[in-house]
């Protein structure tokens, strides 16, 4: 198979990053017989330096043309880069919600998982995570209330600000359907995260969700109120598989569920749009303070190529195969210096990339 991906390495650890993912995939191409079609586009502070902002049209039109975006990070130090003395429009970030819009990618994924070796780093209660966990958050990205009308205004002497949450049936179908075709790749459980005992729009989405589900008979549904939600992911993470909610709970529930885990360099993401098409990225930023070092951990970019084969080519080998690399490299004791601890190995970001692409 051919795979056409576009790269995007970024700022600062980015490129280092991406290139250990590349190396990864092309071991899973070379076993498989695929061939990696690459292409590298410029965003954030390298586009800036290069073109003066941070993403342009000719690069928004390559990422369309391919099957899949694959980014490291972009950014560098908010308070001593030059790049945030311009305009907020014209900073880094602004390329990343640019490609966002463009591409039209509305849902969010971001896996939290607990590996057996890294349990040390997971800040909750040992009894707790000795069963381990692997969720799929999935979160609707371009609606709801940091979408809405907003406007602050006086009243009878008084200041008062009004934001609105606004969701139509058809967006909630559409991320509802991504979440149980995800399910369908997983344990086959989603959770609806809503709070349908006080706001009309989580009742619609708790009745698109359910009309959905009469679609994925092999799916077992359940509703969860986000307050309720936001206690069971400290008491008990096991329980979930993937999680479904709107825009602004899910933003602050997939920091929780990113948090358990208690390691930032491992977490992977990906934003999708209604075909197969998506942007795969650490959850990460761009680290200016280790770049240009090897001591950042690829993982969480590996982990997002793996995603990218999973769910925009539907190569579930592949993606095992890489997921299963990076359990053996743990298990074989080898970490990079953000995921260290006593009596492994310590290794840098080029090296850690050569042990995952040996296990492929
Ligand atoms: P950060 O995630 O870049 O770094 C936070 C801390 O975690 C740092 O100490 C860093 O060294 C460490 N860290 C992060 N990733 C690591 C890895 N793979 N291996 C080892 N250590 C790692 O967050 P920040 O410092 O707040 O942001 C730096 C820049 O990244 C900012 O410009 C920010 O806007 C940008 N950012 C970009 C994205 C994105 O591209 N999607 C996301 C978040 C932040």
């Amino acid at each position: 198979m051919e795979l056409k991906i576009t790269c995007i390495p970024g700022d600062g650890i980015g490129p280092e990053i991406i290139t250990e993912a590349k190396k990864v995939l092309d071991a899973v191409a070379k076993k498989y017989g695929h061939t990696m079609n690459y292409t590298d586009i410029l965003m954030g502070g390298a586009s800036i330096d290069v073109h003066g902002v941070p993403l342009t049209d000719e690069a928004i039109e390559t990422a369309r043309n391919a099957d899949a975006v694959l980014m490291g990070s972009i950014g560098g130090n908010t308070t001593t880069s030059p790049w945030y003395k311009l305009p907020p429009n014209l900073r880094p970030e602004a390329g990343l919600l640019a490609i966002r819009k463009a591409l039209n990618l509305f849902a969010n994924l971001r896996p939290a998982v607990l590996y057996e070796e890294l349990a040390g780093a997971c800040p909750l209660k040992e009894e707790i995570s000795a069963a381990g966990f692997d969720m799929m958050m999935m979160r609707e990205l371009t609606g709801g209330l940091y979408f809405g009308e907003r406007k602050t205004f006086e009243e009878n002497g008084v200041m008062k600000a009004v934001d609105t949450l606004t969701y139509d049936e058809n967006e909630i179908r559409r991320i509802a359907i991504k979440g149980f075709d995800i399910a369908m790749k997983r344990k086959k459980k989603v959770t609806s995260v809503d709070k349908a005992n006080v706001l009309d729009s989580s009742r619609l989405w708790r009745k698109i969700v359910e009309e959905v589900a009469k679609d994925y008979p092999e799916v077992t549904l359940e509703h969860m109120l986000v307050d309720n939600c936001a206690m069971q992911l400290v008491k008990d993470p096991a329980q979930f598989d993937v999680i479904l909610t709107e825009n602004m709970f899910g933003d602050i529930l997939s920091d929780e569920a990113s948090m358990v885990t208690g390691s930032i360099g491992m977490l992977a993401s990906a934003s999708l749009n209604d075909s197969k098409f998506g942007l795969y990225e650490p959850s990460h930023g761009s680290a200016p303070d280790i770049a240009g070092k090897d001591i950042a951990n690829p993982i969480a970019t590996i982990l997002s190529a793996a995603m990218m084969l999973r769910y925009s080519f539907d190569l579930d080998q592949e993606a095992d195969d890489i997921e299963a690399a990076v359990k053996r490299v743990l298990q074989d004791g080898y970490r990079t210096v953000d995921i260290m601890s006593e009596g492994c190995t310590q290794v840098g970001c080029k090296q850690m990339g050569d042990l995952l692409a040996e296990r492929i």
